[in-house]
């Protein structure tokens, strides 16, 4: 039987330029469905509008294509039938799909924990565990008129799934996060909800993201199953930390950003110096995208917490 060609994607947030450890994750992910035959969509992550700016979005894009990472569908024009491509644009879609959560969602009037819901929640953001302050007794909640943000309520149970780097995992969210915000007060739609939805109604097969994002994979799955959608394969893959710090690469990281790295070195060195990081090949020989198509397994792939990006 044939199978269907894998879909991946990379969904950046253009609140800056891209660092090495994003190009790591852009490359895998490229990789990863394009060694298979598979498309690869761009999508602009910039459901915090205070944060994104259109001009880091183009130099995603350029940066990308400079390092030969080219995407079959999305980006800033759209290429594709499953547009618009950019979260900002897409609000009335998230709104039907809350709309459809309503029998396990309610109004909270807590301040902690609204404003990051719109970004992905890395490790070095902190954990806020809510507390289900506001939580109703019954469902649907009853209607709020004053301002508030939107939680989806979370079961206390485990959620199971296998990631296809990190194997089995089990996520009780009642421990790991409690109810989370899916629509902050001042309307914008929060991280989790919006990823989902993007990624069903795109049809992505394999989301492939640094390893930080495990958690939110478990919230993830859990909107899947309460909107009706099959769920993708999660891979998530170490993060490169800082050569001299036990964290984990950042925009403070200057000279490991695209601006200083394209100063320095060429696509096919960086890609090479990323492919030896990552364990696809044992010398940082330059080398294309294309080149390490031929045999890309990513099985081959370390599979630790973290890895070290080189001093450069
Ligand atoms: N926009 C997220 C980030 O830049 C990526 C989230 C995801 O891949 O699901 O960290």
């Amino acid at each position: 039987m044939l199978s269907t060609p894998p879909v991946g994607r990379f969904a950046p947030s253009p609140t800056g330029r891209m660092h090495l450890g994003n190009v790591f994750t852009a490359l895998i992910s490229w990789l990863s469905v394009k060694s298979r035959g598979g498309r690869w969509i761009l999508r602009i992550e910039d459901l915090d509008t205070q944060r994104s700016r259109m001009e880091y979005a183009k130099q995603i894009e350029e940066d990308l294509l400079w390092l030969g990472l080219e995407w079959d569908e999305g980006g800033l024009d759209d290429k594709g039938a499953n547009g618009p491509y950019s979260q900002s644009r897409r609000s009335e879609i998230y709104s039907q799909y809350l709309a459809k959560l309503s029998g396990h969602t309610y109004p909270c009037f807590c301040k902690r924990g609204d404003i990051m819901a719109t970004q992905a929640p890395h490790q070095s953001d902190g954990r806020i565990i809510y507390s289900g302050k506001c939580r109703p007794d019954s469902f649907p909640a009853p209607e709020a008129t004053s301002p508030h943000s939107t939680r989806i309520v979370v079961p206390n149970r485990y959620i199971h799934f296998t990631d296809r780097m990190y194997g089995e995992q089990r996520v009780n969210l009642a421990q790991e996060c409690g109810d989370f915000v899916v629509r902050r007060a001042d309307g914008a739609f929060g991280y989790q909800l919006a990823v989902v939805i993007d990624d069903a109604l795109m049809g992505v097969t394999e989301v492939v993201r640094g390893s930080d994002l495990l958690l939110s994979a478990a919230q993830q799955i859990y909107i899947y199953e309460l909107l009706g959608f099959a769920a993708p394969e999660f891979a998530h893959v170490p993060l490169l930390f800082s050569p001299d710090s036990d964290r984990r690469l950042s925009k403070r990281d200057a000279s490991l950003s695209m601006e200083a790295l394209r100063k320095n070195y060429s696509a096919e060195e960086l890609i090479g110096m990323l492919a030896n990081i990552a364990g696809l090949r044992s010398t940082p020989t330059p080398v294309s995208a294309n080149e390490l198509l031929e045999d890309f397994d990513f099985g081959l792939i370390h599979r630790a917490e973290h890895l070290r990006a080189p001093y450069v």
